[in-house]
């Protein structure tokens, strides 16, 4: 059996542990708060604690910490994307974004993704494994350290499917909002799904005051399913009312992400279905002009066109953006950087 990794243990556990090794409870909040609050990468750092206990934690224990392979700067906005490399080698990608209200990071929840919605860089190569709670939160903590600056706000909708891999994200939130460690408020916490109704189910009764992201990109069944094939196992219809029903548990609004691919999800039409579907819910519309990625054929929606569509909605009392484009010089979409740094090495 492998070691335990003293950074997937939430405070409970890690009460457990000492206990399990004979140490007094007071440990394990010393210990949380080092590798939590204080960042720390290992026991040699935790310096309140007996070279005895130091010596323990470091021979019988793990201690998740990412490296990094890459990380770019975009000269446009100031973004920045990470690679991390975890310790099987595989790597993920995290991403920093700078905004007037605070620094907010998208975190990959897997390595890969066995969804495969058609426009996204992130599934071309298939899922290989679900991250642990403490591989979502070395994402964080690391992009803290390296920069220097305080985050704010965290996003999972990098690289998988975060309700697919439900307990460690589950346990992710908990963690990351534990007044103990980071101690980020739930409202500044949202997470994506492409519509795993059971789960996203699930996640309303836990009633979280986290933001639930849905990835919609089509305003009816058929056309969903063309771009998103998740759309096979659960119908827009049984989505659409999984998201009432968080509403409904949560009191938190839906945000519907909506990607314009042109000539394929942006007409007038396309509007018009779009405005008649989300109106009873409430939610906010976000689109997304969708990041051409080279191994796809899908073009960006003209400024135009975008234009006309988020005009459209607001006129049926839609509460609409357009989300900036964070990144672009950086190979800007989801899944991008991670595969042509995968290309090169
Ligand atoms: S958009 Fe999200 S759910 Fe869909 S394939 Fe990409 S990473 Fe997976």
């Amino acid at each position: 059996m492998g070691k335990v990794d003293l950074k997937t243990l939430d405070f409970q556990e890690m009460k457990a542990e000492m206990a399990k090794i004979g140490e007094k409870p007071f440990r394990a909040g010393q210990i949380y708060q080092w590798i939590h609050q204080k960042l720390a990468d290992s026991p040699n750092e935790m310096t309140n604690l007996s070279k005895n206990l130091r010596d323990t934690l470091t021979e019988h224990y793990d201690c998740t910490c990412l490296s990094v392979a890459e990380v770019l700067t975009s000269q446009i906005d100031g973004t920045q994307k990470y690679l991390f490399e975890l310790k099987d080698q595989n790597v993920i990608e995290s991403v920093l974004m700078r905004y007037k209200h605070g620094n907010s990071v998208c975190i990959s929840s897997q390595v890969g993704c066995k969804m495969g919605c058609r426009f996204c860089a992130s599934t071309i190569g298939g899922w290989t494994r679900n991250l642990t709670a403490a591989e979502m939160l070395d994402q964080i903590y690391r992009i803290q350290k390296l920069s220097g600056e305080r985050v704010s706000n965290v996003v999972v909708m990098g690289t998988g499917e975060p309700l697919d891999n439900y307990d460690n994200i589950l346990k992710f939130f908990q963690m990351l909002t534990d007044e103990h460690g980071l101690n980020i408020s739930q409202r500044n916490i949202t997470v994506s799904t492409c519509g795993i109704v059971p789960r996203m189910k699930q996640l309303a009764d836990e009633q979280l005051q986290i933001t639930l992201a849905l990835s919609l990109h089509a305003s009816n069944q058929a056309k969903r399913l063309e771009l998103m094939p998740i759309s096979n196992k659960y119908s827009l219809d049984e989505v659409i009312d999984a998201c009432k029903y968080y509403f409904e548990k949560t009191g938190r609004r839906i945000t519907f992400e909506y990607s314009l691919v042109g000539g394929v999800n942006d007409k007038k039409e396309d509007a018009d279905e779009l405005a008649a579907l989300v109106k009873p819910l409430n939610c906010h519309v976000n689109l997304i002009p969708v990041n051409p990625i080279k191994e796809r054929d899908y073009v960006q929606s003209q400024k135009k066109v975008i234009d006309n569509f988020k005009n459209k909605l607001e006129k049926c009392g839609i509460n609409v953006t357009i989300r900036r484009e964070m990144g672009r010089d950086i190979n800007g979409a989801c899944g991008q950087l991670r595969r042509s740094y995968m290309e090169k090495v």
